[in-house]
């Protein structure tokens, strides 16, 4: 940066009132929203893309990791997917001691998009898509509006309780909270990825979600020419059964905060992914293979973790944590993927395809604490930015953990507001409350 301008301060128009304002539709976003109205509160969605669903949609992410046990909207999603054709069980592999995968499945993005908006009709839920969260005003340590920018311009919401999705934490940093970023020493974080969706594959072609599969896949690549930046390269077949979703990227050093950084990440991968499929259509057997489609953006594994009233910790991994306040159980071992080239050539050399930093898990408790901000009272996280380290992180952050986050922040951000409290006096005047709400929905504790 060279040179600053000042921007004039002026007038925004304060277009809507609400009990409670969602940043960010994806997993958590949307679930987080759905439960708030469900639980009576009048809600905004703020979606920065075009759809509901995040890295499920216009991620293309496909594959939904630690699923077992998880009921609640989870269940909702599968039943809804099953009804247009949308939804494969897809079992996990064994993955370290912990994780149980036999309840994972894949769908179809197109229909995760339809699914979830069919959802939130008759919700009670006012979605504005295309609109990013600038800003956020707030008076005696509690969020009074949020800042947005969309087609009309730039505008205030007013709320009483707030619930930031946006999975790199903006809404937190906005309003001055605090959040720690990457690795603990280095602060480095971990790599990008672009998901694909291809076509013209084997017929006989195996998922490749674990184990020596991935290795003789990143050999097939290499053998006709790509040597693929994501030495563990997934390939996961979809519902519709002449696609399948391609994870073939590792780009390195991408910081949510560093547009320029983003966009350049996002043109090599998607350069990568081409020539990747055009290369292999040399063999034979791959000669039909076809890129269907690109990710609208890619996938970032990491930004801020904003910090909570609780921070999940490896320790709480290690020794299976339980909690008064929890809301689901994760079996998801740490899910590490390697922060820098060099770390991923190691990796790439070893015969284990595991990415578990040599730490092992048990299945353990995510307290409901560790999604209230610990510096703003009405303001609470669900998804990749709640309050946890780098390697909890690397373990909690899938999607089957995703939404029963949202769920209970929704919940809590609903009940505090017909309370009259803040989520953090909600969870002391309510001991277990929380608890036996999920509980309720069938989640396992
Ligand atoms: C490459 C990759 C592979 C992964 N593999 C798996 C896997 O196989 N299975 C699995 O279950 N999980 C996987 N994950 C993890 C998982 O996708 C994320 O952790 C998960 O999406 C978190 O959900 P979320 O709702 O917090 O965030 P997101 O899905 O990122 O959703 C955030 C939403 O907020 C919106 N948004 C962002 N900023 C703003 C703003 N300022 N204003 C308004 N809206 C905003 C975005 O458009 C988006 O819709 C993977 C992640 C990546 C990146």
């Amino acid at each position: 940066m060279h040179k600053k301008i000042f921007e004039l301060e002026h007038e925004l128009p304060v277009t809507l009132d609400c009990d409670v304002i969602v940043a960010g539709g994806g997993p958590a976003g949307f679930s987080a929203a759905l439960s708030a109205a469900r639980s009576g509160a009048s809600v905004t969605l703020i979606e920065l893309g075009g759809a509901l669903g995040g890295v499920w949609t216009q991620g293309l992410l496909s594959y939904i990791l630690d699923a077992h046990g998880k009921s609640g909207i989870l269940d909702e999603i599968v039943a809804e997917l099953k009804l247009v054709q949308g939804y494969l069980h897809t079992p996990h592999p064994p993955n370290g001691t912990s994780y149980i995968g036999d309840s994972d499945w894949t769908y179809d993005s197109e229909a995760m998009k339809f699914v979830l908006e069919k959802l939130v009709t008759n919700a009670n839920i006012h979605i504005e898509y295309h609109s990013r969260v600038v800003n956020a005003f707030v008076k005696n340590k509690s969020i009074t509006h949020v800042v947005i920018e969309n087609n009309s311009g730039r505008s205030a919401i007013a709320a009483k309780q707030f619930i930031d999705a946006s999975g790199n934490g903006d809404l937190g940093f906005f309003a001055g909270a605090s959040y720690e970023i990457g690795h603990p020493q280095s602060g480095e974080v971990q790599p990008a990825t672009l998901v694909a969706i291809i076509s013209g594959f084997p017929e006989n072609m195996e998922n490749t979600l674990q184990g020596d599969l991935k290795i003789a896949l990143h050999q097939k690549f290499a053998k006709y020419g790509s040597e693929l930046s994501y030495r563990r390269p997934v390939f996961v077949r979809l519902p519709h059964p002449n696609l399948a979703a391609v994870f073939l990227n590792h780009q390195y050093s991408v910081s949510h905060d560093d547009n320029t950084g983003i966009t350049r990440a996002t043109i090599e991968a998607r350069e990568e992914v081409f020539k990747a499929i055009e290369n292999i259509r040399k063999d034979p057997e791959w000669s039909q293979a076809r890129v269907v489609q690109t990710a609208n953006f890619i996938g970032l594994r990491e930004g801020r973790r904003l910090n909570g009233l609780y921070r999940l910790s490896v320790s709480d991994l290690q020794n299976g944590a339980k909690f008064e306040d929890a809301i689901c159980l994760v079996h998801l071992p740490v899910d590490l993927h390697s922060v820098n080239k060099a770390a991923e050539e190691a990796a790439g050399k070893k015969e284990t395809t595991s990415y578990n930093a040599g730490l092992t898990a048990k299945p353990y408790q995510i307290p409901a604490r560790s999604l209230i901000s610990a510096d703003v009272d009405n303001l609470m996280m669900a998804g990749r930015c709640v309050s946890g380290d780098f390697y909890a992180h690397a373990s909690y952050r899938v999607t089957g953990n995703s939404v029963p986050m949202g769920e209970a922040a929704g919940f809590i951000a609903a009940k505090s507001v017909a309370q009259k409290v803040t989520p953090s006096q909600y969870l002391e005047l309510n001991p277990g409350a929380i608890t036996a709400e999920m509980a309720g929905r069938g989640y396992l504790l």
